[in-house]
């Protein structure tokens, strides 16, 4: 009987209204609560963390620390007793900061809270200086047209309803005004929290547009700038940026497993990626969850547990701006890519576990809720619909099953690409109890009798 034809089977009794009670929840009830217990006590998975947020650092593709935190990553991987610890390569796109800056010089001069978006151009030599056009929407910036904004600068200030729909504006929203003769433009930071703080991330540039400079400001800033030129005030910024893009780099995602007992050549692959942004120490996003990953395999080994399928943690690269590490990992796949069991994707920080969102068809996920039933201790039971993030979307696309660990996500975007994204946001027990949760979904999928049927359609996450 093929593993496609017991899921069906599987459906197919679930339609014909025979229970199945709590199989798995009773066949993995001993197991996961060891691995809950030593999950809840481990101490090493949060001093891991602690290396690598204060001793290591943050970590953009092409930079020097994340050619550290891969190099370390491999010996913490090897020193965990993981096999088959390896770097898998990928070109990765090298975006350097340089010196930058934003002064309100009219109706008066203030330093204004900024940072650069990555993959900008610089300001030319000298910087930029001209006068405010603010915008709350796309809508208002098509009626103002190029009359209005040719030769100024653009100030989104854009309201946040939520991730998904105002990061649009920092990713399209540089080209957009560019199409109408805009020389520079600015977007409010993509968050629910005013604290004065810019928050970057990744822009993309329209290639039928001239590339003009873009950057976050706070949403003070912001919100100040666009009521001053609402009342009429001429509002006037000076906007310098060293930005520049280098040729890509060399770098890798990182690897390491505990093989399968009875099936090693089935794979369930669990983490989340390595790279940061320039600015904090990329704490939640996403140095806490790939060593979650990391530490929930390492238990695994401690305890001497070996699923029938190899449970790998992958340490991905480049997921912020450019995304070449998964596509590097499906190609590391190659043709084997049936023997992906399922795919688990950690990118929405380390705050109160909830459980996890899975792409895949009803009998699978009566599965997944039988093994959420053994996480309900810590709370962190709940199967939604969804899928995984942006790392695993390679292989959703080609029909892996894709999960993503939830999170309450309370302060994420708070703190997300941020100088305030540093070790001290991540709760030692809240991080814990993560580290539980994929500990018990990582080996239940590795070791149980059946497999995860996907569903089209898996989602993106955040960026
Ligand atoms: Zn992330």
């Amino acid at each position: 009987m093929t593993r496609r034809f017991s899921a069906l089977s599987l459906s197919f009794l679930f339609a014909a209204g025979v229970s199945f009670g709590a199989d798995l929840t009773e066949q993995y009830r001993a197991t996961a609560d060891k691995l809950i217990d030593a999950s809840l006590a481990d101490q090493e998975g949060y001093s891991r963390l602690t290396y690598l947020c204060y001793r290591i650092g943050n970590r953009l593709s092409g930079s020097p620390g994340l050619e550290k935190a891969i190099a370390w990553s491999v010996e913490t991987m090897k020193a965990a007793g993981l096999s088959n610890v390896r770097v898998i390569p990928a070109k990765v796109p090298h975006w350097v900061r340089g010196a930058e800056s934003a002064r309100m010089i009219a109706p008066s001069d203030k330093t204004l809270h900024m940072l650069g978006l990555g993959m900008s151009i610089g300001t030319p030599p000298g910087g930029i200086t001209a006068e405010v056009v603010a915008v709350n929407t796309f809508e208002e910036l098509g009626k103002l047209g190029r009359d209005k904004i040719q030769g100024k600068i653009v100030l989104y200030n854009e309201e946040y309803r939520g991730y998904g729909s105002t990061r649009v504006y920092r990713a399209t929203g540089a080209s957009r005004a560019a199409a109408y003769g805009a020389v520079a433009a600015l977007v409010r930071s993509a968050t629910p929290l005013a604290m004065q703080i810019p928050h970057t991330g990744e822009m993309n540039y329209d290639e039928a547009q001239p590339k003009i400079p873009a950057a976050a400001v706070s949403p003070e800033d912001a919100m100040m700038m666009a009521s001053l030129a609402a009342a009429g005030v001429p509002v006037k910024v000076h906007l310098e940026m060293g930005a520049k893009t280098l040729p890509d780099a060399d770098s890798g995602d990182v690897i390491g497993e505990i093989p399968g007992r009875e099936h090693p050549e089935e794979v369930v692959v669990m983490g989340g990626h390595i790279d940061s942004w320039d600015v904090g120490q990329g704490a939640q996003d996403d140095g806490a969850s790939i060593i979650a990953c990391l530490q929930a395999v390492a238990l695994m080994k401690k305890l001497g547990l070996q699923p029938k399928r190899t449970i790998r943690v992958a340490f991905w690269v480049n997921e912020e701006n450019g995304g070449r590490g998964g596509v590097a990992y499906r190609e590391f796949v190659g043709d084997k890519i049936k023997n992906h069991v399922a795919a688990i994707e950690m990118d929405g920080g380390a705050e109160t576990p909830r459980g996890f969102s899975a792409g895949v068809d009803a009998a699978s996920m009566e599965m997944l809720r039988q093994i959420g039933k053994l996480l309900d201790r810590i709370g962190a039971g709940e199967i939604t619909g969804g899928g995984g993030g942006s790392d695993i979307g390679p292989l959703m696309r080609d029909g892996v099953p894709g999960l993503g660990e939830r999170t309450a996500g309370t302060h994420y975007f708070d703190w997300h690409h941020t100088e305030a994204d540093t070790l001290d946001k991540v709760d030692p027990e809240d991080f814990r109890k993560n580290m539980a949760a994929l500990a018990v979904m990582g080996y239940a999928l590795a070791d149980m009798p059946g497999r995860l049927v996907a569903v089209a359609g898996g989602r993106r996450g955040p960026q």
